[in-house]
Parts: C-alpha cells; sequence; structure tokens
C-alpha cells in the first residue's frame, strides 16, 4: 500500500505571495501595516494577522511534495478545526485529541503542562501510520503521543517584512517571529502557522489506541 502525503504537507509549486503584491497601508488610528495591493474578506484573521496567500497548481498538476515543511493554509485549517495532519479527517475524540510532540533541539526539557505546538493533531489511525513512515519521527526517539484534553489557539508564526526603499522595496526577517494572541499584533507579519496551547496532557502507548 502507497505511504500517504499527509494532507498538510507543502508541494514545490505551490507557493507564497510574490512581494509585488504586497503592500503597507495605513490604519485608521494611523498605524502602518502590511497588507495585500488587492485585499480580500479572508486576508486577516479574527486577531487581524495578514495570512500568507498560497498559489494553487490545478488539480492533478501538483509537484513534488516537501515532507519537511507543512503548507500555512493547510497547516491553519487542521490547527483551527482539529482536523487530522494526515487525512484531514476529524481528529477530535470524546476523550480528547491526540498531538505527537519531540523534545526541540535549543529548549528547556517537555513540561506536559506548557505544551504550545504548531503540529497539528492525529487521528487513532494516522498516529501508528505517522510512527511508522515519518522519516523524522522514526528517527525521533523523543517523539511521544499525547492525549489532550483540551487545546486553545494561542497564536501565529510567520515572516516579519521590513520596507527599505521607496518605491517599495522589502526585507523579511531571517527567522519566524511567534505572536501570541495575547499580546499586540504584530503589524509586519505575515501567519504562516496557527499554534495551541495544550491542556490536561497525557502521555499514551500509541501500541493502546483503537485502530479504527
Ligand atoms: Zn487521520
Amino acid at each position: 500500500m502507497p505511504v500517504p502525503v499527509p494532507y498538510v504537507t507543502a508541494y514545490t509549486n505551490e507557493l507564497g505571495p510574490r512581494l509585488d503584491e504586497l503592500t503597507v497601508e495605513i490604519r485608521p488610528n494611523r498605524a502602518p501595516q502590511i497588507a495585500y495591493v488587492l485585499p480580500t474578506p479572508n486576508d486577516r484573521d479574527a486577531h487581524g494577522n495578514l495570512w500568507a496567500r498560497m498559489t494553487r497548481p490545478p488539480e492533478g498538476e501538483r509537484g513534488r511534495p516537501l515532507f519537511e515543511s507543512m503548507d500555512p493554509l493547510r497547516q491553519r485549517e487542521c490547527m483551527q478545526g482539529l482536523l487530522c495532519q494526515v487525512c484531514a479527517k476529524p481528529a477530535e475524540r470524546e476523550d480528547g485529541t491526540l498531538f505527537i510532540e519531540w523534545q526541540h533541539a535549543n529548549e528547556p526539557p517537555i513540561r506536559l503542562d506548557r505544551i504550545i505546538t504548531d503540529m497539528p493533531p492525529l487521528c487513532p489511525s494516522c498516529v501508528p501510520v505517522s510512527l511508522k513512515h515519518c522519516r523524522f519521527l522514526r528517527d525521533e526517539k523523543s517523539a511521544v503521543v499525547l492525549l489532550v484534553r483540551k487545546s486553545v489557539p494561542s497564536g501565529v508564526s510567520g515572516t516579519l517584512f521590513r520596507v527599505v526603499d521607496n518605491p517599495i522595496r522589502w526585507t523579511t526577517s531571517e527567522n519566524d517571529a511567534y505572536c501570541s494572541f495575547n499580546k499586540p499584533r504584530q503589524p509586519a507579519l505575515i501567519a504562516q502557522r496557527l499554534y495551541r496551547k495544550l491542556r490536561g496532557v497525557t502521555v499514551v502507548d500509541p501500541d493502546s489506541l483503537p485502530t479504527v
């Protein structure tokens, strides 16, 4: 049976916004913010963050999957709706939702009551598939399956843009910036990831999960 390409996976010919699609607009409070030259009602989330627009190739003409990257809009869809990142079906169950977490390099040891993640959940059927076939998880000894009683959207991350010339020329931040929903929004950010804060977390044995 062929290994499924996870729903959230990015593809080589699905591209983010071009620099000439971006502009600076002045808000009613006179503060500048990054915006699209041709705005649409879905550009921003409920917190006002501008999200990356992605190109979509015609049906059947997708490029090569980039297993190490997530498509921003499919990541957001799965994270917002608690959909399985592999099969895109609802991942939420009566007793909670399954996530996979691991020890990230250069970060303090995992504390189950402090996890904020950008990895969307999985349904019980897709957990063993991921542990077996995902190249990263197969080699990552610290990976744990978590049953999460409650999770709440907590923030976004993405690229920070800065205007360096007139007419507009942009530079972008080298690293992604995280912007918590509890803090003032970052007006120069183009969001590419939605995060959830996990609450009521227990580690579960992947072999104990129901198979349907
Ligand atoms: Zn699934």
